[in-house]
């Protein structure tokens, strides 16, 4: 097995971990690496949406804005550190500057000033977006960097365990399929930019490359913090995307069919009276994520999407060929403020797709571009997981109780209940910054690895080459932890049914080594879809029992999840939930947010300190 000794290495090739790998260089630590399962893999990769957001300080106009003002339009999303959110107030401008400066087209006027506009939980229009892809650009632009710098990049190289040993990193072992053969990686310095553990659920909007490894940090002692927070909406299954905007506005028909596509029905109209649906189909499109304030409003749509596919065993559709049953002819019966917004672009007739090809002809070539006709052809949609708001717990440097791993980016879990649009990318170039920032200034010296860390590595890949052969079960061990999540641990939520998936997760992984079996011909890629599973049990365990946690302990509806006890009466607002996994039992507990800093304000005092952030 090959071993290689790193002063710092960066699992991920997303947006967060290339921003690691540029930052780590640009502070003079140079001899680091990237090791990632595959290159072009992962979220900000593979992923958009209409107008996908970076959020950041205002630049622009005679709007104030303050870098406090920021940092508490964060902590006013509940459940936030107020160190966290400092940092990433903080650090916005000069983040997004940098990427601006490589390269992302991020529009400005006239005079250079990067006008923004509101985007949701937010005051002071900080949004900004370089168009659909922008998350694609950021990883193109800091890749060529990272690239240009010469960093060593393993690609196809599967990270398979943590190393640590009493709360301090050592390193990584991995799997290579280009050397056929483990890796080991020795190094105290791990930038954990794995994004979010998208393989928890079946019915998920992230790209299907990605699946996360929040389990594996998770098993080398890491802490998990806010579990409870995602986002889900409504997005379409066979390209993954996100209905939202336009998509809703142009008023649809919300058709349902049995498995096998018999027995279309438009299903909104057993549960809504005609002018209900059309006016909460209209707010859906600027209403996206799910949120049980507005269960009587536009959020029922989901629930009502959820009872037909998950409950009934339906398939559910949008449909732009027809208009829905009872939209009169002139659109008089939507409601005044969608009257009036189609009515100003000029759409108060026709059917959906004309009205679509009118508002938005791009939203019509995006589904073209992936095979999908929306004027003869129906577009199969679910309610999706899109994004996870909490993680791994990391401190203001960004660094989690396992000394030397550095959560970054989605897997780092900063935010809490709510978070304006934006928030995702933007925390994940900061915490690359600031986990540069500390590794630069740390001892970095090469020592021995541990006994204990060399009986993990040995463990692992005694594990992974003693799985049985036979017939294959990894697809399906993924296909059943992914379906229970998406039924009982998405934006509906019970108790007794958290504790059960907790517990089958469980005990999916006491046998796991003995149960999971791997095809002679393709034992290479199924070992690998072996670890994946692993990885998606310990997080299911984690998260399904802090969900029941949060549930017994009084944390209601809220975010974007419904549970029956009601909404949350914003008790533990001012609190996170942490979780461990330590002997194969969960512990979770609520600990106070660590609130906003009084941070030093005098310059010369500043202009003193010998401080790592003045990188
Ligand atoms: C549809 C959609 C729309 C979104 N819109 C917005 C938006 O408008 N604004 C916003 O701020 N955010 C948005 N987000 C969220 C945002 O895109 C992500 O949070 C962000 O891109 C995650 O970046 P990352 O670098 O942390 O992770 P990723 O980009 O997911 O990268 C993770 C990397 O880790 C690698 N990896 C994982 N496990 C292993 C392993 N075991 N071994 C080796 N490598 C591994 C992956 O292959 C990948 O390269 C959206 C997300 C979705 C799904």
């Amino acid at each position: 097995m090959k071993q290689y000794f790193f002063e710092a290495i960066i699992i991920g090739s997303g947006a967060a971990g290339y921003a690691a790998a540029d930052r780590l260089f640009q502070f003079g630590v140079e001899n680091i690496a990237l090791i990632t399962e595959d290159r072009l893999a992962g979220t900000s990769r593979n992923t958009g949406s209409d107008k996908q957001t970076y959020y950041k300080l205002t630049m622009t106009g005679d709007q104030p804005d303050s870098v406090r003002q920021m940092a508490e339009t964060y902590f006013e999303g509940g459940a936030i550190d107020g160190d966290t959110a400092l940092c990433e107030a903080a650090l916005s401008a000069r983040c997004f500057l940098h990427l601006a400066e490589l390269g992302v087209p991020f529009p400005a006027n006239a005079y250079g000033e990067y006008v923004g506009y509101k985007t949701d939980h937010d005051p002071a229009k900080r949004a900004t977006s370089a168009g659909p892809l922008t998350s694609k650009l950021m990883t193109e632009a800091l890749e060529r960097r990272v690239i240009m710098t010469g960093i060593p990049i393993f690609d196809h190289c599967t990270l398979v365990r943590v190393l640590a040993v009493d709360d301090q990193a050592e390193g990584v072992l991995c799997y290579s399929t280009e050397e056929h053969d483990y890796v080991l990686f020795r190094s105290r310095h791990i930038v954990y930019a794995t994004g979010g553990p998208a393989g928890l659920y079946a019915r998920s909007v992230y790209p299907g490359s990605q699946h996360g490894s929040t389990g594996l940090a998770l098993e080398a002692g890491a802490v998990g913090k806010n579990l409870t927070e995602w986002q889900y909406g409504l997005a379409s299954i066979g390209f993954r995307w996100n209905v939202s905007g336009t998509y809703q506005q142009v008023l649809p028909r919300y058709i349902s069919t049995a498995a096998d596509g018999s027995d279309a029905r438009e299903f909104l109209r057993e549960a809504l009276p005609d002018e209900e649906i059309f006016t909460r189909t209209f707010l859906k499109g600027y209403q996206w994520p799910f949120d049980p304030r507005k269960t009587e409003g536009s959020s029922q749509i989901d629930i009502l999407v959820y009872q037909e596919t998950e409950l009934k065993g339906r398939r559910v559709y949008l449909d732009y060929r027809e208009n829905p049953a009872g939209l009169a002819g002139d659109l008089s019966n939507i409601g005044a403020e969608a009257h009036e917004y189609l009515e100003r672009s000029g759409v108060l007739s026709g059917t959906p797709f004309e009205r679509l090809a009118k508002m938005n002809p791009k939203a019509i070539d995006l589904y073209r571009s992936h095979g999908i006709d929306l004027e003869h052809e129906m577009l199969e949609i679910a309610v999706c997981a899109q994004h996870n708001n909490g993680g791994l717990a990391g401190d203001d440097w960004w660094q989690s109780n396992v000394r030397g791993l550095y959560p970054v980016g989605e897997v780092n879990g900063s935010h809490g209940v709510y978070r304006p649009g934006g928030s995702a990318l933007n925390a994940g170039q900061v915490g690359a910054l600031r986990a540069a920032q500390h590794i630069a200034s740390s001892d970095r010296g090469e020592k021995p690895l541990s006994e204990e860390v060399l009986r993990q590595a040995e463990e692992r890949i005694r594990q992974m080459e003693g799985l049985a052969k036979g017939a294959s079960n990894t697809a399906q061990i993924r296909r059943q932890l992914s379906t229970r999540m998406s039924l009982h641990a998405a934006h509906i939520r019970e108790e007794q049914s958290l504790r059960e998936i907790a517990e089958a997760a469980r005990q999916e992984l006491d046998g796991f080594w003995q149960s999971c079996t791997v095809s002679e011909a393709f034992a290479e890629e199924d070992r690998l879809q072996a670890i994946c599973d692993y990885d998606l049990l310990i997080a299911q365990y984690v998260y399904a029992t802090a969900m029941a946690d949060a549930i017994q302990n009084g944390v209601y509806s809220r975010g974007s999840y419904l549970v029956e006890q009601g909404m949350d009466n914003g008790s533990h607002n001012a609190m996170v939930q942490e979780a461990v996994v330590k002997d194969g039992e969960v512990r979770t507990w609520f600990r106070p947010v660590r609130p906003i800093p009084d941070s030093e304000q005098w310059f010369e005092t500043v202009y003193n300190q010998n401080s790592k952030t003045s990188t």
